[in-house]
């Protein structure tokens, strides 16, 4: 059945997409998004997903809007699964209808997936009732975009001025003179509360507050521009000095994760909870080993039950493990009763996705605790050692002494940091603040691009270094770089609670 969703994303935060949204961008074949639409909304989407912003289509125009109806008319057709993804709402100034229209014409079956709208967002996250029973009573859903004096024009700005309730103005930023203009004529009084915000529910939330007549300038002076959403009434009185959203420990710092990105995830999520604005930028890319020949002749040995002990020193190389025993059509089974150790928590966490206890988890994350806690163990045994295709030996060496060892790639790492990225930029103009160091490889990968403007700002402390155990200190140390604080606890949430820490 030709089927196209039209969705609406919300106003930027990930956790405010509804769970609709989300369930239908996991099976999307094909997603066409509004270019306000964050890109991150788009790591819900089912990874073989064809993307398209709606900028690309060729020939679109505001006015050409047949393009992207066509687009989606044919995807459907041919079968497939279409989520149109907008921002907010798609049924709020979101041109929605006309699309569900088209799609009606074209004998497409369409389902609407309502979002959460900016104006209620806004309200939220800058903890401003939109209604208050002493004196709102309502809330009006406007368009800035036209301009009074157009002819044809459907709003009636004297009505407006006389409406009984919350004024939230969308696209109204260019125009705000004529309709703050236009609100005084017909009689709203000058004094009225007013609020501006540009981002709202994203770490890099903007917002100005002041009197109706004053507005323009309070939005010149806080360098406010378009798109924000513009509120207007009685209610935006209650605002307070700083909302619960402004009063997150990371609220609008810029921090850079430097985690792979497939890995990013968990600690780009703990970021945007308290406030952050993240930014990725992976100093090194996970891959697929480029010859699989010794790892498919380990995979026969532990099959034939050759190895005693399978040893696992990262989640990633859990995952690459299992996805190369299923690609060549096998199954847990193949692992019999060999013995299992992970490095830490939250390797063994990954083995448990497969139904697989450790054996063995050290107390302490770290080589040395592995070895601590295997050594008496493994005595006179075989240990297959599943890992990257680079890293410490010391695993290797310490166990060769009282066992019989084999090191196996299971997958590889390799180094690349995009210095020419728009993230790198951002780092060298001095607009991120913290740099989140999570291991010494990753330290001396990243390091070794920076220059003398780099090495001036993390001297005088405007770009801060976070590492995240002192062996992460030391490597930066070594790089001729002053950490600016290290993890207590030597996991990324550790690393984000020294961040925090940072800031105080
Ligand atoms: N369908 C969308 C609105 C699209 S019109 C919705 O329901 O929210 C685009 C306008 O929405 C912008 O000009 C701005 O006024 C407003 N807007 C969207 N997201 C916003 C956000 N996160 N913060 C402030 N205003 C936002």
């Amino acid at each position: 059945m030709a089927r196209v969703f039209l969705v609406g994303a919300g106003p930027g935060a990930p956790g405010l997409m509804t769970v609709r949204a989300a369930e239908v961008l996991a099976v999307a074949d094909l997603v066409v998004y509004d270019q306000l639409v964050p890109r991150r909304l788009l790591d819900f989407a089912n990874p073989s997903a064809e993307r398209v912003c709606v900028r690309d289509l060729p020939g679109v125009h505001p006015d050409k809007y047949p393009h992207i109806y066509l687009r989606l008319i044919e995807a459907a057709k041919a079968g497939k699964c279409v989520v149109r993804l907008k921002g907010g709402d798609p049924l709020i100034f979101g041109r929605g209808g006309e699309e569900a229209e088209a799609l009606r014409a074209a004998g497409v079956h369409y389902e609407i997936v309502p979002g959460v709208t900016a104006a209620l967002a806004a309200a939220a996250y800058l903890d401003i009732p939109l209604t208050h029973r002493g004196h709102t009573s309502a809330v009006a859903f406007i368009t800035g975009h036209e301009l009074p004096q157009k002819p044809g024009n459907k709003l009636d700005w004297a009505a407006l001025a006389k409406f009984p309730g919350t004024l939230a103005i969308y696209m109204g930023i260019a125009r705000l003179p004529v309709i703050v203009s236009e609100l005084l004529k017909f009689g709203k009084d000058p004094d009225t509360p007013c609020a501006i915000v540009e981002r709202a529910s994203l770490g890099e939330m903007r917002s100005v507050s002041s009197r109706l007549e004053d507005l323009e300038t309070a939005r010149r002076s806080a360098g406010l521009e378009a798109p924000g959403l513009i509120l207007v009434g009685e209610a935006i009185g209650h605002r307070l000095p700083k909302s619960w959203f402004e009063n997150k420990p990371l609220f609008g710092r810029r921090v850079l994760v430097t985690r792979p990105k497939a890995q990013s995830e968990g600690i780009v999520r703990k970021l945007e909870e308290l406030g952050a604005v993240p930014h990725v930028l992976p100093t090194m890319t996970i891959r697929d080993v480029s010859d699989f020949a010794p790892l498919d002749s380990a995979l026969d040995q532990v099959r034939d039950g050759e190895w005693d002990w399978l040893v696992f020193t990262s989640v990633n190389g859990v995952h690459h493990f299992f996805a190369r025993l299923f690609a060549r059509g096998r199954d847990v089974r193949d692992l019999g009763d060999v013995k299992l150790a992970a490095i830490g928590a939250k390797t063994a966490q990954a083995l448990k996705q497969y139904h697989l206890n450790a054996d063995v988890v050290p107390g302490e994350f770290s080589s040395e605790g592995l070895v601590e806690a295997l050594k008496d163990r493994v005595r006179g045994q075989r240990v297959l050692l599943a890992r990257a295709n680079r890293g410490r030996e010391l695993l290797n060496v310490a166990l060769a002494e009282v066992a019989t060892v084999l090191q196996v790639s299971v997958y590889e790492q390799h180094d690349g940091v995009d210095t020419s990225g728009d993230v790198f930029a951002a780092l060298r103009r001095g607009e991120i603040e913290f740099v989140l160091l999570s291991s010494s490889n990753i330290a001396r990968g990243l390091l070794k691009h920076f220059d003398e403007t780099l090495k001036g700002r993390v001297e005088r402390g405007e770009v801060k270094l976070i590492a995240i155990s002192p062996e992460t200190a030391k490597a930066v140390e070594e790089c001729g770089y002053s950490v600016y604080g290290v993890a207590t606890e030597f996991t990324s949430e550790g690393l984000v609670d020294a961040a925090v820490k940072a800031t105080v």
